[in-house]
């Protein structure tokens, strides 16, 4: 082969060719240097059946300019990336760059220089050198780190370099990872859950495509249930990627897996530092990195011998991708087991509606935890009517809530309150002259953060200082805080049982594993009484002393009136009401509701899952809405509006009138103007019958934008902002 056809890693450029240069060793998946123009570009080598190119004569092709020391990406890879970039109408230029993910990796293996102490003194010792040489006792790292770690600047370090106090060690940047052990420690399983494990082990030697949902009531034991399965494909030699929602807080499922295998697994996440994504990138292509624990981006990264995807608390709305390419990880998930032929199981206490109707068409086989593990019981739900028991005046919470509390209090035991509101009130206005405080990028008010004395934007991270007069009219101590946020109902607590100790569990406060894990450890040893967090606290942790869970607002989700507002609302509740009772104490929740006749709120109360579900997919089967009917979404963004107004006028002038498929639009989004865009929406609402994403394709290239236009498609949409 002396011509190839390469994707080139440029949303805007098409396929091209190149030659062959003689000696070069190449073929599908190769990821390679093209020359383009007076610059050099990644691209990777694909079948050129696959891609429709130009037939520019080989004499006149430019030759490669040389093959990175990479794996090439493997065939069922490059048939994923295919089907992503059509299925969410996508370039595969912008899919590609997700499997390329870092540009360490591709430059070949490397070492780095880290420092460790000698044993020998310097000639004049100093207090500062002298703590240094006390703090590295044990220490290597590069003088960066050594530095963090000592407290002295990187200067002094330097200097014990030069007297011969610190050597230098030549590292492997791509060491690898301590062995996952499949038989390191085997946990008993009760018979549900031996149950299901064996079927998935059994379906990880068969090595095909089998999708499972995982079912099971929160506390049942999921994650244990899938280690088994783990288990089975280290012992055949291939590797494991189970996919989590909120990978920052992922102390206890690493704890459970370093029990259980023996070693850690390894992480993939966007905080990750260069050094380590390139180590893990690599050990995953090379088919050493055993076990991945990822966050969506993993899904495309370039295994080399896939036995089994897990995805753990499916249903999470983080596993959709807002940006680039707007795709869902759980769907990707399916396909990429489907390519790879290996089983994937979605594991749930509240599954989408969509993966419940695979299951029930047969698609997707459902296995089934309906009890707790250890005998736990399932806690009471009751609401609360405050319509009827009304908080005392500028306050939140019932006092029948209140009363809840107390009595943990007083019984040593733990209470969690949910609202999914961070800061201390999302609304700031004058009492003078009415002035809303709104950000000065987005359509949306700035929220009050009292800790920090600053107000935020939620959705450009726009901050201010909050103002001790008013900025509009200037009058002194006007501003009043409107409805609570977590930190309002925190203050709340302290002031109505002032003996309670408060934890504010968020994003703000829980930004790190290390804070993170200090959280759980101090909730662990019953250092903090009452929690009160967002959706954060809503998963994966197990709290044995914790009793009582209150929801603050059950009716926050369902207003917006999204079309899963009535799902999202049912699991946020579910998941958080599974954090009550999970050990040998039973839990009781409140909800607190103006509507506790609502469909959503009343099935919450009865525990009466079934009802709400059936309810839920007629609603949706009547409104044509997924998984019976399609929704796509397009936003055409500009920072100047009548820009953005023009394009999105233009482009409706040429929407395709196709049978069964309502395109509404252009209109101003709900969130007309968003991180300094201004933004105009098309919907669409297609029957399955419908080829939605080559219609959008042949629309959306009639028409050309200026350069500052950007036309985002959203398949299956979760966020209608
Ligand atoms: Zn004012
Ligand atoms: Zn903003």
């Amino acid at each position: 082969m002396n011509r190839v056809r390469c994707l080139v890693l440029n949303a805007a450029l098409g396929p091209l060719d190149y030659r062959v240069p003689d000696g070069m060793d190449i073929g599908p998946g190769s990821v390679v240097e093209c020359p383009l123009g007076p610059r050099t570009v990644i691209g990777i080598v694909w079948e050129a059946e696959r891609l429709p190119g130009t037939d520019v004569p080989v004499e006149k092709l430019r030759n490669l300019r040389g093959v990175l020391p990479v794996p090439p990406l493997s065939a069922p890879l490059r048939r994923l990336i295919e089907w992503a970039a059509d299925y969410y109408v996508a370039s595969l230029a912008s899919v590609a760059r997700m499997a390329l993910s870092s540009g360490g990796a591709l430059k070949g293996p490397a070492t780095m220089t880290e420092y460790r102490l000698t044993g020998g003194l310097p000639e004049r010792m100093t207090p500062q050198r002298h703590a240094a040489i006390e703090a590295l006792e044990g220490e290597q790292a590069n003088i960066r780190e050594l530095s963090g770690i000592a407290g002295v600047s990187e200067g002094v370090l330097r200097g014990l370099v030069n007297q011969g106090v610190l050597e230098p060690v030549e590292v492997d940047c791509d060491r690898p990872y301590d062995a996952a052990r499949p038989d390191f420690a085997e946990i008993a399983l009760n018979a549900e859950q031996r149950e299901a494990s064996d079927i998935f082990a059994a379906a990880v030697r068969k090595a095909e495509f089998a999708p499972f949902l995982l079912d099971g009531v929160t506390g049942s034991g999921k994650t244990e249930t899938y280690f088994e399965p783990i288990a089975e494909a280290l012992r055949m030699g291939w590797q494991v990627l189970v996919l989590l929602p909120e990978i920052a807080l992922t102390e206890n499922f690493l704890h459970r897996f370093e029990e259980r295998f023996g070693a850690a697994p390894v992480l993939w996440h966007s905080s990750l530092k260069s050094t380590e994504r390139r180590r893990a990138y690599r050990a995953v292509s090379e088919g050493t990195g055993q076990v991945v624990v990822g966050a969506r981006s993993a899904l495309f990264l370039p295994f080399a011998k896939l036995g089994l995807i897990v995805v753990d608390e499916a249903h999470e709305t983080s596993f959709k991708q807002e940006d680039g390419v707007r795709y869902n990880a759980r769907d990707v998930a399916v396909m990429r087991g489907h390519f790879e032929k290996v089983p994937v199981v979605l594991a749930s206490a509240t599954p989408a509606l969509e993966s419940l109707q695979m299951a029930e068409s047969g698609i997707y086989r459902k296995i089934d935890l309906p009890s707790r593990f250890g005998g736990a019981e399932l806690p009471a739900i009751d609401t609360i009517d405050l319509t009827q028991e009304k908080p005392p005046h500028g306050m939140w919470l019932a006092q029948r809530l209140v009363d809840g509390i107390e009595d943990r209090l007083e019984r040593g035991e733990q209470s969690l309150l949910f609202l999914n509101r961070r800061g201390y009130a999302p609304l700031t206005l004058c009492r003078n002259c009415g002035f809303r405080y709104q950000c000065p990028n987005c359509s949306a008010w700035l929220v009050e953060h009292r800790f920090t004395r600053r107000l935020a934007c939620h959705h450009c991270g726009h901050e201010a200082p909050a103002p001790q007069a008013c900025t509009e009219c200037g009058e002194p101590d006007c501003l009043v805080a409107c409805g609570p946020g977590v930190e309002r109902i925190a203050d709340e607590v302290a002031e109505r049982l002032p003996q309670a100790r408060v934890f504010v569990a968020t994003s703000d406060t829980l930004n790190s594993p290390g804070r993170a894990a200090e959280f759980i450890a101090a909730v662990e040893a019953c250092e903090v009484d009452v929690i009160v967090g967002t959706q954060l606290v809503t998963k994966g942790f197990h709290f044995p002393d914790l009793t009582l869970v209150g929801v603050v607002d059950a009716d926050l989700g369902l207003e917006g009136g999204d079309l899963r507002a009535g799902e999202r609302t049912y699991q946020q509740v579910a998941q958080v009401a599974g954090r009550a009772g999970r050990g040998s104490k039973p839990g009781e929740v409140l909800i607190q509701t103006r509507h506790p006749e609502a469909p959503v709120i009343a099935a919450l109360a009865a525990g009466d899952r079934d009802a709400f579900y059936s309810a839920e997919t007629e609603m949706r089967r009547e409104a044509g809405a997924p998984p019976f009917g399609r929704w796509a979404a397009i936003t055409v963004s500009s920072e100047d509006d009548a820009e953005a107004r023009e394009a999105a006028n233009r482009l409706g002038a040429f929407r395709p009138q196709v049978e069964d498929c309502l395109i509404l639009g252009p209109a101003p989004a709900p969130m007309a103007l968003l991180r300094g865009r201004y933004r105009y929406r098309f919907l669409i609402n297609a029957r399955r019958s419908v080829q939605l994403q080559d219609e959008i394709r042949r629309w959306l290239a009639q028409v050309d934008h200026p350069p500052g236009v950007r036309v985002a498609v959203d398949i299956d949409p979760y966020s209608f902002v």
